[in-house]
C-alpha cells in the first residue's frame, strides 16, 4: 500500500507489489490472521437489502479515511471501514457492482440502491475492506485509525488512537494489528 496515493486506487503505482517489502508485509498480515481465524460471525447489507454479506472472523482492524476520494464516494466528511480476511468474508444474497473509479482496486455497490458495501484493495486479495456502517449493529465498529488526515476537513474528527496523515506505512501494520486485537479483547472496550 506503500507509495498509493490515495485509498481508491486513483494514482496506484503497481510497481510497487511483488517487491520484497510487500511480499514480507503480506506475510505478516496472514499470519495475524491466522491466529484469528475464530471470529464471531457478523451480517451486514446495503440500504434496500439487496445484497447481503457475512464476516466470519473477528475484524482485523476498524479505519476512518478522511481522503478526497472517500469524501466524494460517502459524500460526507470520512469513509469508515473495517479490515477482514477475504477468506472470511462472503457475499450471501445479490451480486454487487463495480463503481468508483474502477482503477485497480475494486469498490463493490449494490446495483439498485447504489450503497459503497466494500472494497477489495489492489493487489491485496487476502483482505477485504467491509464498509462499518453496513453492518447491521454498527456500534462497535469505532474507527481505531484514521488515514489521509492532510486532506481532512478542518472540523472533521473522529475517535481514532492512530492517526496519519497519508496511508500508514506498511512496517507499521502488524503493530497496529496486534494492539487493536488486544482493545477487542479488553472488558473496556467502547
Ligand atoms: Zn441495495
Ligand atoms: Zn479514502
Amino acid at each position: 500500500m506503500r507509495g498509493r496515493a490515495r485509498c481508491d486506487g486513483a494514482q496506484g503505482r503497481r510497481a510497487s507489489e511483488g517487491s520484497p517489502v510487500r511480499i514480507a508485509f503480506v506475510r505478516e498480515m496472514e499470519d495475524c490472521m491466522a491466529e484469528r481465524s475464530q471470529g464471531e460471525g457478523r451480517e451486514g447489507g446495503c440500504r434496500c437489502g439487496g445484497v447481503r454479506f457475512r464476516a466470519d472472523s473477528d475484524p482485523l482492524v476498524t479505519m476512518a479515511c478522511h481522503c478526497t476520494g472517500c469524501q466524494r464516494m460517502t459524500a460526507s466528511a470520512f469513509s469508515l471501514s473495517t479490515l477482514y480476511p477475504s477468506a472470511t468474508f462472503e457475499v450471501t444474497f445479490g451480486t454487487p457492482v463495480l463503481g468508483g473509479l474502477r482503477e485497480g482496486t475494486r469498490h463493490f455497490f449494490c446495483p439498485e440502491c447504489m450503497s459503497w458495501m466494500f472494497t477489495r484493495p489492489e493487489g491485496m486479495d487476502a483482505f477485504v475492506n467491509v464498509r462499518s456502517t453496513l453492518f447491521d449493529d454498527a456500534q462497535d465498529y469505532r474507527p481505531f485509525i484514521e488515514t489521509w488526515t492532510r486532506e481532512k476537513l478542518a472540523w472533521a474528527t473522529t475517535p481514532a488512537a492512530h492517526s496519519f496523515e497519508g496511508f500508514p506505512p506498511e512496517d507499521a501494520f502488524p503493530a497496529l494489528l496486534a494492539e487493536f486485537a488486544a482493545t477487542r479483547s479488553s472488558p473496556q472496550m467502547p
